[in-house]
């Protein structure tokens, strides 16, 4: 493959990234932010930079709007199930595991058996979760407003604006 000569801002994730095909085309890139919106391949891989267009960002910008206002009623209103991470430490550790996260929602019900079960789950208390799955939700939600309003700043500082030269 022909080497990029310039790199581009991506439309999701706003880092710079290798413009392929004549600047047209972002690079595929991963998305390593683990707090729940963007895992692995990059939505803005394959996208055009948003030097060029700024249409899939804006999209981005209204969709991470949307998802921040529904974990914010969540949080407010009564919490049913938690979610939960099912991972050993070693596994926390590596990249590739992290990826594909074993995660699920739990009842109580089935939150107080797998706390029978598992020594992973026996120093919480069903209450505890339920506060962490509230605090988790406007984690969440600040996260995705953080990343829309950098997004929404990017567009404005870069959209229009030409390609960036890479460095050999
Ligand atoms: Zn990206």
């Amino acid at each position: 493959m022909k080497k990029a000569t310039h790199n581009g801002t991506c439309q999701a994730c706003g880092r710079a990234q290798a413009a392929m095909y004549g600047g047209n085309e972002m690079s595929n890139h991963g998305y390593t932010v683990t707090w729940g919106y963007f895992n692995g391949v990059c939505s803005g891989a394959g996208k055009p930079p948003l030097e060029v267009s700024r249409e899939w960002c804006d999209g981005v910008i209204k969709w991470l709007h949307e998802e921040a206002a529904k974990a914010e009623a969540q949080a407010v209103g009564p919490i049913g199930r938690v979610w939960i991470t099912e991972m050993t430490m070693a596994e926390r550790r590596s990249v590739y595991d992290r990826q594909k996260p074993k995660q699920r929602w739990y009842t109580q019900p089935e939150f107080e058996t797998a706390k029978a079960s598992t020594l992973m789950y026996c120093n919480w208390h069903w209450k505890d979760k339920v506060d962490m799955e509230r605090f988790r939700l406007n984690r969440q939600a600040k996260a995705a407003r953080e990343h829309a309003d950098m997004l929404a700043k990017r567009a404005d500082e870069r959209f229009g604006q030409p390609l960036m030269e890479r460095r050999a």
